[in-house]
């Protein structure tokens, strides 16, 4: 196992666990080792700051930043999908660290089972970032540190008005705080991903909506279809909106006098939960 922190003994753990073990990182499970020791300390650095009891990690590979995490917290639940790498976790780090337990099987079906976290780190498959953002609204957590392809994190991070600016940074933001740390190279990984990646923080949020949530996100989903369109055009393809009657439509329009013009992608979040506030008490009369 790895003890000091630098770049050539990660890579060296690394090539010898694949070598020992027989491994050929595989793409469709995004693998791709961390061996850059500055993410590492970043990430270190921000768990500690929790004082952490209980950690998940999501994709424990070859069990690397596992090994790290588990001199900070109290017990360290690490899941992976993939039965070779389950040898290693158990072998290399649960051995050796009392407080790992090492979980067989795949995030997306045993979220469920896992209990409540104060930290949850992952080095996120890509394959499945979206599914796994929406996993996290549904875990009790207080704070995530996740490393995302950046292209994903930038959709994250959007302010309104940029390009990357969508129906997922609303909903992602309605949820957490998210925070950015720092974007990594292809070479902090092994073998190298063919992008570059982003760290993040995640914190979860009180969500200040009055309406139920299934409808407000609704509402941005069908807004965001068209999200170069003035606000005024864009509600006339939300489904309910055809069903008004005619009187009712324009006054819904009035009471949106402020927004009507404006175009979907400028809508901040605040705003956005304002006009579906609006339209919620007009659906209820459809
Ligand atoms: N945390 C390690 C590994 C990152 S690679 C590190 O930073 O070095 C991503 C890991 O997630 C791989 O080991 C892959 O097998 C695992 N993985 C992929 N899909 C998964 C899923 N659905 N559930 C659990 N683990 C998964």
């Amino acid at each position: 196992m790895v003890f000091s922190l630098s770049r050539k003994e990660l890579i060296n753990y690394t090539i010898n666990v694949l070598r020992t073990y027989n491994i050929r990182p595989r793409k469709r499970l995004s693998q791709n080792f961390v061996i850059d020791p500055r993410l590492i300390r970043t990430i270190l650095s921000r768990v500690r700051k929790c004082k952490p009891k209980r950690i998940l990690e999501i994709g424990g590979g070859i069990g690397t930043l596992t090994f790290y995490l588990s001199d900070i917290a109290e017990e360290v639940i690490t899941i992976e999908v993939d039965k070779k790498l389950i040898k290693v976790l158990e072998n290399e780090v649960a051995l050796r660290k009392g407080n790992v337990k090492v979980v067989y099987g795949d995030i997306l079906k045993a979220y469920k089972k896992l209990g409540s976290f104060d930290v949850i780190v992952s080095n996120i498959p890509y394959h499945i970032s979206s599914k796994i953002l929406f996993i996290l609204t549904e875990i009790k957590f207080k704070e995530a540190l996740l490393t995302f392809q950046k292209e994903f994190a930038d959709r994250l991070l959007a302010k309104p008005n940029e390009p990357d600016y969508g129906r997922l940074t609303v909903m992602a933001n309605l949820y957490f705080d998210i925070e950015y740390l720092g974007t990594y190279s292809p070479s902090s990984f092994y073998p190298p991903p063919k992008v570059y990646s982003t760290l993040i923080d995640l914190r979860r949020k009180r969500i200040d909506v009055n309406i139920p949530i299934d409808f407000f996100q609704d509402i941005v989903r069908e807004l965001f279809t068209l999200k170069n369109r003035k606000l005024k055009s864009a509600i006339r393809n939300i489904r309910f909106v055809k069903n008004l009657d005619n009187v009712k439509f324009l006054e819904l329009i009035h009471e949106l006098e402020k927004y009507v013009n404006r175009r979907v992608r400028t809508l901040s979040i605040g705003e956005l939960i304002e006009i579906a506030s609006t339209m919620h008490r007009y659906y209820k009369e459809v």
